[in-house]
């Protein structure tokens, strides 16, 4: 329980000094979808800024059910036109299967894991770019983020059509 006053200890500075913004709708279009991984710093690694995008993550980074649902709200409801999936080096979702991680979890789930990095990215992504709901989408990429040296791997990049 230490850990949760520590949370809520830390919010009393934090509410006095933060940055406002008061605009919903991501400053810079975009959304950011990528693994829950505690050493990626997903805004710092972009250069990103408070109120310039959504970001969704998950184990893996991978294009699920529920990251549909919230890319369709992302488009539709906060003018959202660009998606990065963003992947990254030492994942725990690579180089595992689905049974290995059902029997470790007890959780008879589909996991998504990652054999390879780019012929993930290129699946996700021709998943966004098939999507009916998503069709307002107009660029899609697809990084792998060293999570040793901070690189980018710029892996995969789709352009919709010209004029949609
Ligand atoms: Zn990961």
């Amino acid at each position: 329980m230490e850990q949760v006053t520590r949370l809520v200890d830390a919010n009393k500075g934090y509410a006095a000094a933060r940055a406002s913004v008061a605009d919903a709708r991501p400053g810079r279009r975009l959304a950011v979808v990528t693994c829950m991984d505690a050493r990626i710093d997903v805004f710092a690694a972009l250069g990103l800024h408070l109120g310039e995008a959504h970001v969704i993550r998950n184990g893996g980074g991978r294009v699920t059910d529920d990251v549909l649902r919230s890319l369709a709200l992302s488009c539709h409801v906060f003018g959202v036109d660009t998606v990065v999936v963003m992947q990254h080096t030492k994942c725990g979702l690579a180089g595992v299967t689905d049974a290995e991680l059902r029997e470790r979890t007890g959780a008879d789930l589909g996991f998504f894991p990652i054999d390879d990095h780019t012929a993930a990215l290129r699946d996700d992504i021709e998943v966004l770019a098939g999507t009916p709901f998503l069709d307002s989408l107009k660029v899609i990429a697809g990084f792998v983020y060293d999570v040793e040296s901070g690189e980018i791997d710029d892996v995969v990049r789709w352009e919709g059509p010209t004029g949609r």
